[in-house]
């Protein structure tokens, strides 16, 4: 693998023959209180501090994967669109690097939070990407379309939005693209060197997307890791797991592969930009190693 100077919007890497890009859809502040809310604040203070992170805010950068197989041009969800003030960046951050949205035929959907499927359409409600077809796990339709994910929702995520925000954006957004999207079933491989691998509990079908060329990979890990402080101390459980049991096993199974095969990795929410790096096994625990700019 080879990198280049970057700039704030995306930067090029190599990975075996595929040319890929972390893309930049902007950032976003969350309240590390609304993560952990099954202990006292203080503990959660404490934890942050051990880590070497501020104690008000975990600044949370929403960073993207575009590959371009050769064959394929392929990106990995499609940003927050304007959830937040700093959001939405991706088509302008795409565009910037030289690729056009229209050209992108394949797309991957890790989860259907709104940081993830935001940013399907666009202002006048048509997609963003116009000749995508997309791929997502069934569950994860299934989950969001169903009776169950408001009171799921709720349950876990309404301290940090409306329950009706997470619903609205989930069914509106990919509700008028569903002709488009294959819903997959079992891990496989979709297109030559990339594999789907179904890590749920983040939410019940959340999916990681791996690439792999000339001996090379790429995981692209969704939330299935949401922050390098959470594999540095996998005992804690965020709140926002739907799935909570599920989610460690997915984590801890996730983190060993990664570890084991020394794979990089892009994480969306992993600071600092280009969210690129290595997890590498640390006693029981495991560490973050951004790559080298
Ligand atoms: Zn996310």
């Amino acid at each position: 693998m080879s990198g280049h100077p970057h700039n704030s919007a995306f930067y090029r890497f190599k990975i075996g023959r595929f040319d890929c890009l972390s893309v930049s859809d902007g950032s976003y502040d969350y309240d590390p209180m609304h993560l952990l809310t099954d202990m006292p604040g203080e503990r959660v203070e404490q934890i942050l501090r051990d880590h070497n992170l501020r104690t008000d805010k975990l600044i949370s950068p929403y960073t993207f994967l575009f590959v371009d197989t050769g064959d394929h041009k392929i990106l990995v969800d499609m940003g927050a669109g304007k959830l937040g003030p700093n959001t939405g960046k991706l088509v302008s951050s795409l565009k910037a690097a030289g690729i056009r949205p229209e050209d992108i035929d394949t797309i991957f959907i890790t989860h259907a939070h709104p940081d993830h499927i935001g940013g399907t359409l666009d202002d006048e409600g048509n997609p963003n990407y116009s000749n995508a077809r997309y791929f997502m796990w069934k569950n994860e339709w299934d989950f969001w379309f169903s009776d169950e994910a408001s009171g799921k929702i709720t349950e876990h995520l309404s301290q940090l939005l409306p329950t009706e925000v997470f619903m609205k954006i989930a069914r509106g957004q990919l509700g008028p693209v569903k002709d488009r999207i294959e819903l997959i079933t079992e891990e496989s491989e979709i297109l030559q060197g990339i594999h789907v691998h179904f890590t749920p509990g983040h939410t019940p079908g959340h999916m990681v997307v791996s690439f792999s060329s000339e001996g090379e990979e790429l995981f692209n890990v969704g939330d299935a890791i949401l922050f390098p402080f959470l594999i540095e101390r996998p005992d804690l459980r965020p709140i926002v797991d739907i799935v909570p049991d599920m989610a460690d096993v997915s984590k801890r199974r996730l983190c060993d592969l990664l570890a084991e095969k020394k794979t990089w990795v892009l994480a969306q929410h992993f600071h600092p930009f280009p969210s690129l790096g290595h997890i590498v096994k640390k006693g029981k625990a495991w560490q973050w190693q951004p790559v080298q700019l």
